[in-house]
């Protein structure tokens, strides 16, 4: 068998007739070099090569072709067991001798420009690759685990999808309008949070986009992690310079609206918050929903009034589960459990999600090929915001939590997770029960 040796490095396809025609239907990932540009010599490591490289093209191959984005190898005693993540759901994909899976391991490592003789030691990387023609990039972490073996953390993204603008995030026109007016006010912080891994960078990217970069001077000072905005100036920062100085250049340099690191530092958020008397700002922070980040915006800065005077708008986003349109089940709702939800109660359908048991004769085979048989296909974000208005203001100022703060936009009609995610059930794209489970968790 030709593993695409002697190639020059660049371009990892097989050559192997007799593999292509049993795997016609399937097309696989080609590797093309190492994100660290420490391209790897695969000729001088011809045993692994064989070993792992088909089967490491083979796996995430077929994970992408099933719309994982995330593949974990992990040893359970006898066997490494495989897992996908899809639309955010952990699946279980294939059980394997632990020979077999240090090989895949140790190959992507290998591609990824890693050190493949240190297995001790927690390394991350990435290898640029091309699937289905469309560029793509693939992140490797590996972790020491006990008894000398390693875990990796697979994650690919689709290069294409990478800078999603507020209308593709599903932004109300109310909600761009108030991004496009603190962002033209030359004043004003404006936050997305969210838990980790929820998409809050990509909101937060999808604030900046949301500003007129040709009526205003837009620039960075965040870690924008490989994505490429156009006409947002990225300025440089000095080691020695701290945060509050380089806002000050920026300044110099008349910049409009200001795009910093996660605030998780309480001098750091200070900064933020004075300089944003005359400039805009916008920033992400880490927490459960909006309300949950002006509780902790505030335990983290200590100064109520500062806040409440430069904050204007906290954004967060809430990933569900899209319904899968070839399979999805209409029903006839309660109208008793319509007014509950506050949905018009003459809503003649809703859909959810096929349930095993109704179709006790479908075999594999007879899944449903969109979704595999889970019901879902894709996901969307649910938005909830929170715009600092006189009467969250004065609650800010009375030091209110997170279930005030809440209360109060319910009562004012501000979009929340739960209208954003009943107006989604009521359009039909997703299920009561998939809101309860992504509100659980
Ligand atoms: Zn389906």
């Amino acid at each position: 068998m030709i593993f695409g040796m002697g190639k020059g490095g660049r371009d990892y396809e097989d050559d192997d007739d007799e593999e292509d025609d049993e795997e016609d239907d399937l097309d696989f990932i080609l590797f093309k070099g190492a994100l660290n540009e420490n391209n790897p010599d695969l000729s001088a490591n011809g045993r692994l090569v064989q070993a792992g490289l088909m089967p490491a093209k083979k796996l995430i191959s077929e994970a992408l072709a099933r719309r994982a984005d995330t593949v974990r190898i992990e040893p359970k005693g006898k066997f490494a067991a495989v897992s996908y993540l899809v639309d955010g759901i952990p699946f279980p994909a294939a059980k394997m001798p632990p020979p077999a899976a240090n090989a895949i391991i140790q190959m992507l490592k290998l591609l990824a420009g890693l050190d493949i003789t240190k297995k001790t030691i927690k390394q991350s990387g990435g290898i640029n690759a091309e699937f289905d023609e469309v560029d793509h990039e693939i992140r490797i972490d590996s972790t020491p685990v006990q008894g000398g073996a390693e875990r990796l953390l697979v994650r690919v993204q689709n290069l294409k999808e990478k800078v999603e603008t507020p209308k593709d995030l599903g932004f109300s026109e109310e909600l761009q309008d108030k991004i496009r007016e603190v962002g033209s006010s030359k004043s004003g912080l404006m936050l997305a949070v969210g838990p980790p891994m929820s998409g809050t960078t990509t909101v937060s990217i999808a604030m900046v986009r949301g500003i007129d970069a040709y009526m205003y001077s837009i620039a960075s000072l965040a870690d924008m992690q490989g994505r490429d905005l156009p006409h947002i100036q990225v300025f440089e920062t000095k080691e020695e310079d701290d945060l509050e100085t380089s806002i000050r250049r920026t300044k110099r340099a008349d910049v409009d609206v200001l795009f910093v690191d996660p605030l998780t530092d309480a001098t750091e958020a200070k900064a933020v918050l004075e300089a944003a008397q005359s400039q805009s700002f916008i920033a992400e922070m880490p927490a459960k929903d909006a309300a949950d980040g002006i509780e902790r915006f505030v335990a983290l800065v200590k100064d109520p009034k500062l806040i409440a005077k430069s904050l204007r708008l906290v954004v967060s986003q809430k990933l569900v589960r899209l319904l899968c349109k070839s399979c999805r089940h209409a029903y006839r709702p309660n109208p008793k459990l319509l007014a509950k939800i506050g949905l018009p109660t003459d809503t003649k359908k809703l859909y959810r999600a096929p349930r095993p048991d109704e179709d006790e004769e479908l075999d594999e085979d007879d899944l449903c090929e969109d979704c595999g048989g889970t019901g879902y296909r894709g996901r969307i974000g649910l938005l909830e915001a929170i715009e600092l208005t006189d009467e969250i203001k004065k609650l800010v100022l009375a030091g209110a939590d997170a279930a005030a703060i809440r209360a109060k936009v319910r009562e004012l009609g501000m979009q929340s997770f739960q209208t954003d995610g009943i107006r989604v059930v009521g359009e039909g794209k997703t299920s009561l029960e998939e809101l309860q489970r992504a509100f659980r968790s």
